[in-house]
């Protein structure tokens, strides 16, 4: 088998650690980057991190590289760009399915609304925060780090400082933060987690290897709260009749291409929630980011310091 090294196209598999081969999916996108990564874990048997969507091109390269070695098939999460190709990997080699838990019932909302999960996961064993998976000579070590979805593991390789970070951390895409499975308060508080251990390297779920975790993880806790201001701002300069989730988007993703724009209200959305659970900010039904939000005032006992 010919590995190459560092270059992000699909169907080439590549060795990005010792014992660790990454395999991209054919699904590039805006939301994908170059496609799902599959990670194959191990020497003899191997674990499979993230099989990615029910594509036949990634099925039938993953099970002709590696088929008859797969012996763990692992989903980070229940999004339907990472977990679907799981049962038709179960079926070809009878390796177990692991992963959080079955997706959360779906609750779409609004007009742009997508169920991004896989209503269909159905895992032979769960695995929650510090679980450990033995794949003979090395080990896996499940993290809980609900935010992007709410049953979204990372995996670390024991001993090694390699974090596999699912979509809880991206490389060259933004992670989305949709609710109502998406939560951007317990998203931030899963980065800080993940900060806390302090991993060496990252490997994510889109993109390349990620070489500086600490820096990464700063700025990306840096980017969050700097929207969660901007967000809180674009409120309050509304005034007491209120704006919608798509209305700040508006004015706050001008240089942000319009086909992004759902997906950011979404984001949006998310900020908003958590600005009302804090007290900031008055919600007419926190379930639809579409009816008005409006600022409360400074004075306002209700309004809790963040
Ligand atoms: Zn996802």
């Amino acid at each position: 088998m010919t590995v190459h090294h560092g270059e992000l196209v699909a169907g080439v598999p590549a060795e990005v650690a010792p014992g660790v081969v990454r395999l991209i999916a054919p699904n590039p996108g805006r939301m994908t980057g170059p496609g799902t990564n599959t990670y194959l874990v191990g020497s003899d048997r191997l674990a499979l991190i993230d099989p990615g969507p029910d594509d036949d091109v990634h099925l039938a390269r993953i099970v002709d590289l590696f088929g008859d070695r797969i012996g763990w098939i692992l989903a980070t999460h229940t999004h339907i760009d990472h977990s679907p190709l799981s049962r038709r990997l179960h079926d070809m080699t009878g390796a177990p399915v692991i992963g959080f838990g079955p997706p959360p019932p779906s609750r779409v909302v609004g007009p742009t609304g997508i169920d991004p999960h896989d209503a269909d996961f159905a895992p032979h064993r769960r695995m929650g925060d510090g679980d450990r998976l033995d794949l003979g000579d090395v080990q896996l070590e499940a993290v809980w780090t609900p935010g992007h979805a709410s049953n979204h593991l990372c995996v670390e390789l024991t001993g090694t400082g390699l974090l596999f970070s699912g979509d809880h951390v991206m490389s060259g895409s933004t992670v989305v933060i949709a609710p109502p499975d998406g939560d951007m308060a317990v998203y931030l508080e899963s980065l800080e987690k993940v900060k806390a251990r302090g991993p060496r390297r990252i490997a994510p779920g889109h993109g390349a290897m990620i070489e500086d975790p600490a820096g990464v993880l700063d700025e990306y806790l840096r980017h969050r709260i700097e929207r969660e201001r901007q967000v809180e701002q674009a409120v309050r300069q509304a005034g007491s009749a209120g704006v919608t989730a798509a209305q700040v988007v508006e004015v706050l993703y001008q240089d942000v291409p319009e086909d992004l724009h759902p997906v950011a209200r979404y984001s949006v959305w998310a900020h908003l929630r958590k600005l009302h659970d804090e007290g900031r900010l008055i919600a007419a039904d926190r379930e639809d980011p579409d009816a008005p939000w409006s600022a409360r005032p400074p004075g306002d006992p209700r309004r809790r310091q963040a």
